[in-house]
């Protein structure tokens, strides 16, 4: 048994049997940090003699049998885009470096007040613009399958983190894929909700009406625990529950737009033998289209600079007189942003983006009436090594898959469904806006009958 590879239930067990103690707990996480934390890259700052005495207090209140919240005892880090009392939130920015706030975010209050332990804060692309995490303003982060290659981005440090048996869930940020893209390139899941479930509020926004929080994981069963005290609006049954529920016979939809040719031939084939697996599980799968799906990335990418600019003229003034920089990626959404605000580019760019997303909204509105789930791929290939760093717009296509769901606000899962190369490859559930239970519940199915085994501790 080791500690660091326990799913949440089981090291809650253990904790409450007297069997481990959370103060244990945090040190394995923490001699783990130790121990890998130098060659991953994960973090950008630690807070671990607070975590021990977190530890220590949750060990109080289960000596005393006093009242323990949902993740007591759990080690977590969260992006360093959103609001700590304790550490900067600085989103990997040098403008933003001694950006100190007094209050945690409000998901990062649920989750202290549900006892879970905060490790510390992790690296990820500046301002949660781009792909890599090759944009911070301190280092890359490594992903743990391959040192040489990238966790992916832009919280690309908390999966590489959690990964890394770093901590045992990480919270990222999605505007367009964020938290999907690297759960995929690091062999996770990660989960991106439905619009709003988890208040933005206390996180760095990129763009308000796409960013949504959500967590990074080993499993989906550590996803729903996680969930369970995330998201605000509580479903009737705890997503924790509900994932082990029968599966109804729901119907899901492959929707051939996602497979075009420039998907990785194997990829593809990685993703297609999930049917099978959907199949035997009983759902029923079919071929679907959804023809506006070349138009999400664009429409992504011409939405978010204007939503970004109310931001940073915010940003400016909190940065105020600090030395450093904004960055070449930040600056260039900040000057597309302006030209797409002009006259010019509002009318002939700007305004048939907005109604473009409205289309998308349709045609993915109504395609609930003929299927339950959409199966697609996370990514286009597996992930891609620094060495041969991808262009901007081949690296922008990484995200390519994973962009509608946050246009039209629907619920989405990436979990690791085969190797390629030594490399995990990522496939992804999204269901109508508000089924995230339902999500949950058929992305456990899937995991527990393809019975895909990935050894962490075997990574590094
Ligand atoms: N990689 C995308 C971008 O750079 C998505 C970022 C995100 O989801 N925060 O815009």
């Amino acid at each position: 048994m080791n500690i660091l590879t326990l799913p949440i239930a089981v090291l809650q067990e253990k904790m409450l049997r007297r069997e481990l103690s959370a103060t244990e707990i945090c040190q394995a996480f923490i001699a783990r940090i130790e121990e890998v934390e130098n060659r991953v890259q994960a973090y950008v700052y630690l807070d671990l003699e607070h975590a021990l005495a977190q530890a220590k207090q949750v060990d109080k209140k289960i000596a005393k049998k006093m009242p323990l919240g949902a993740l007591f005892g759990i080690p977590m880090a969260v992006k360093a885009a959103m609001n700590t009392q304790r550490m900067p939130t600085s989103a990997c920015c040098s403008r933003l470096i001694h950006h100190h706030v007094t209050d945690n975010a409000p998901v990062i209050q649920r989750l202290l007040a549900a006892d879970a332990i905060l490790l510390g804060k992790n690296n990820m692309d500046q301002l949660s613009m781009g792909s890599s995490t090759i944009t911070s303003c301190f280092y890359p982060s490594k992903n743990p399958w391959d040192l040489s290659k990238t966790p992916g981005g832009s919280s690309g440090g908390g999966a590489a983190g959690v990964a890394a048996l770093e901590s045992c869930f990480a919270l990222g940020s999605d505007t367009g894929g964020s938290i999907r893209q690297p759960a995929s390139y690091c062999g996770l899941v990660g989960c991106k909700p439905s619009f709003g479930n988890i208040a933005a509020e206390g996180l760095l926004a990129l763009a308000p009406t796409f960013d949504q929080i959500g967590p990074l994981t080993k499993t989906v069963a550590d996803m729903a625990c996680v969930l369970d005290v995330a998201v605000e609006q509580k479903p009737n049954i705890a997503y924790s529950k509900k994932i082990t529920e029968a599966l109804p016979h729901f119907t899901v939809g492959v929707p051939k737009e996602y497979f075009h040719a420039g998907l990785r031939a194997e990829v593809k084939s990685c993703v297609l033998q999930a049917v099978a697996v959907l199949e035997k599980i009983g759902l029923r799968v079919q071929e679907v289209s959804l023809p506006l799906t070349q138009y999400c990335l664009p429409d992504y990418c011409l939405l978010t600079p204007v939503e970004f600019l109310p931001i940073f003229d915010q940003l400016q003034e909190m940065a105020g007189d600090e030395n450093g920089d904004w960055g070449l990626e930040v600056k260039t959404r900040v000057l597309t942003g302006a030209f797409l605000a002009s006259e010019k580019g509002r009318e002939k760019y700007y305004l048939p983006a907005v109604k473009m997303r409205e289309a998308i909204k349709k045609e993915v509105a109504l395609m609930w009436q003929k299927v339950d789930f959409l199966l697609t791929p996370s990514t286009l290939d597996v992930a891609f090594s620094y060495e041969q760093m991808p262009s901007g717009v081949q690296m922008r296509k990484s995200d390519e898959l994973l962009a509608m769901a946050n246009l039209t606000g629907i619920p989405a899962i990436s979990l690791p469904c085969a190797f390629l190369d030594n490399m995990p490859v990522g496939m992804q559930f999204m269901a109508a806006y508000g089924k995230d239970d339902c999500l949950l519940q058929l992305a456990y199915a899937f995991e527990q009958e393809s019975a895909l085994k990935i050894d962490y501790l075997d990574l590094l």
